[in-house]
């Protein structure tokens, strides 16, 4: 599927220096987020996200929407806008898997328990292309935004975790909000510690339903409505 191709996530700075993003994938944080007791159907009824604190907003364009879920840098992109995208992305993705198998259940509840640390939100946060990020291995280590990725997830060993970025210039981002809400979901799919068995070019070549991962799975039965992908979860 065309679309998947360009929702790509980095796990850590080997990416950067070898010959493409499965690299990545040598990072694990494998079980690294431990299930929710919250029930899903309850976590997503009292889901209505919101920019909830204008003043902290304006100075540190944060915007705390509810549900231990922040925005981080957004301010220039409509956080109201972007917020009802998020809400989107948590409901239909997590709806969705509450609806299917004991695995789909156990991830949407590994989902929901990234949002329950107070002190430490679930961050959404707005980057450009070139706008620089840290990775994981050392304080020295910056890199831009390369401009084909749509976002990506920080690693369950960094502190800013749980944290995912939206590059709000790429095209599939830019292009609606359910682009910009599959981004999201998938990066957060990642966050919960959940790994490509293969990378999203290798999926797309190979054009075969067996071959995709879970991550892969969720989008497609949940935010494309495939059906045959939905039997598989
Ligand atoms: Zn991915």
């Amino acid at each position: 599927m065309k679309i998947f191709t360009v929702l790509v996530c980095i796990f850590g700075a080997k990416w950067a220096f070898s010959s493409g993003y499965e690299a990545a994938l040598d990072f694990h944080c494998t079980d690294s987020v431990d299930a929710s007791t919250t029930s899903i159907s309850t976590y997503v009824e009292k889901l209505s996200l919101w920019p909830l604190d204008q003043l902290y907003a304006t100075y540190l364009d944060y915007h705390r929407l509810g549900n231990g879920i922040t925005l981080s840098g957004c301010n220039k992109y409509d956080p109201i806008k972007i917020a009802k995208i998020a809400e989107d992305a948590f409901k239909t993705g997590l709806s969705c898997l509450a609806r299917h198998s004991e695995s789909s259940v156990l991830l949407a509840k590994k989902v929901i328990s990234l949002t329950e640390n107070p002190l430490n939100e679930l961050i959404i946060g707005c980057m450009e292309t070139g706008d620089p990020f840290k990775l994981n291995l050392t304080d020295k280590d910056t890199l831009n935004m390369p401009s084909y990725l749509a976002g990506y997830s920080v690693a369950c060993f960094d502190d800013r975790f749980p944290f995912v970025y939206l590059n709000m210039e790429h095209k599939v981002v830019r292009a609606s909000g359910k682009g910009a809400a599959k981004v999201i979901f998938h990066e957060v799919l990642h966050s919960t510690g959940l790994f490509h068995t293969k990378s999203h070019k290798e999926m797309k070549d190979e054009g075969a339903i067996q071959s995709g991962d879970l991550i892969y799975r969720t989008i497609q039965c949940c935010f494309e409505g495939k059906k045959e992908f939905c039997d598989l979860m």
